[in-house]
């Protein structure tokens, strides 16, 4: 069984990441910058901010973090979104997910402006990627996506199923999986018999936000998992213990999926720093 071991090659992309800002230095180029936006406390959302800005930090990446009060309103941060599209320093938008009630979220995901939206939130941004046209792929996805190649994990005619059907992951993933030539199943909570779908799959991606939920007697000896779930305690979406004994691969939590997230968040922004084209993972 191969541990799929997300934070090593997370590190990696990372390094090459600084080494190319840093010839971009020398070079007297534009430094990436990725500007954050958090709206109200949210613990868990603070600390993902945090990461990230430290991310970029350690990178050699400017940033530039917005945090807003919980009382915020739509228009309020459509005009900080607005601010954020018109610095020219600004390479990409990241506004945290979830937002405070009151605020229309996809309106202000929409706000975003494409060459910005370096974590694939926009209706545009995701419409492109699902018809594999230049754009940046929501980033766990993309993560998910990166670490596949380069564990040599094909997807070609494999049967993928994904437990998960979010705007940020599930559908995206699907998406990307179909572009990589996968026969895609997407199960969510109205999804009858689970369990009678994951055991023809190849590939169970794990994404529903529910700690431990998939089984490892639901699926087919061999199969790869990818657990992108993340929930309190360190938890996955997959049980470990149970489907590790099944898999010929799963990702570890933490240390699988996450640190792909960011590594995939720093490399839009250069992507973008740099005004290339954009291709698919
Ligand atoms: P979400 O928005 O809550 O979506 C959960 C999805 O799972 C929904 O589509 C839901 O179906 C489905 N689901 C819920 N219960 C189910 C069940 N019993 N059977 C099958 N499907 C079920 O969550 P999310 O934002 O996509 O996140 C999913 C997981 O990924 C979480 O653990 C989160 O922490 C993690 N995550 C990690 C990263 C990272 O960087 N590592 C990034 C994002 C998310 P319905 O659509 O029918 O409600």
């Amino acid at each position: 069984m191969t541990l799929l071991d997300g934070k090593t090659l997370s590190l990696e992309i990372r390094e090459e990441i600084r080494k190319k800002i840093e010839k971009r230095k020398a070079e007297d180029k534009a430094i990436p910058c990725l500007a954050t936006i958090l709206v109200g406390l949210d613990p868990a959302s603070e600390t993902y901010v945090k990461m990230k800005v430290k991310a970029c930090e350690q990178a050699g990446m400017k940033s530039i973090r917005r945090d807003l009060p919980e009382s915020t309103t739509t228009a309020e941060l459509l005009e900080e979104i607005q601010r954020l599209n018109a610095n020219p320093d600004v390479h990409g938008i990241l506004l945290q997910h979830p937002v405070p009630e009151q605020i229309d979220e996809r309106a202000c995901f929409d706000a975003i402006a494409i060459d910005k939206d370096v974590d694939g939130v926009t209706t545009q941004g995701y419409g492109l990627m699902s018809f594999g046209l230049p754009s940046y792929p929501s980033c766990t996805p993309a993560g998910i996506m990166r670490m596949m190649s380069h564990y040599g994990i094909e997807t070609e005619g494999k049967h993928a199923v994904v437990v998960g059907r979010s705007a940020i992951l599930g559908r995206p993933l699907a998406a990307l999986l179909i572009q990589a030539n996968a026969t895609v199943t997407v199960c969510h909570s109205r999804t009858k018999d689970l369990p009678s779908h994951l055991a023809s799959a190849d590939l169970v991606f794990a994404a529903c936000g529910k700690p431990n939920f998939v089984q490892g007697d639901w699926l087919k000896e061999g199969c790869v998992v990818i657990d992108a779930g993340y929930n309190k305690g360190n938890i996955g979406d997959a049980d470990f213990e149970s489907c590790s004994k099944k898999a010929s691969a799963i990702t570890p939590v933490p240390g699988g999926v996450g640190p792909m997230t960011i590594a995939m968040l720093l490399s839009h922004t250069l992507q973008s720093a740099e005004g290339r084209d954009v291709s698919l993972v």
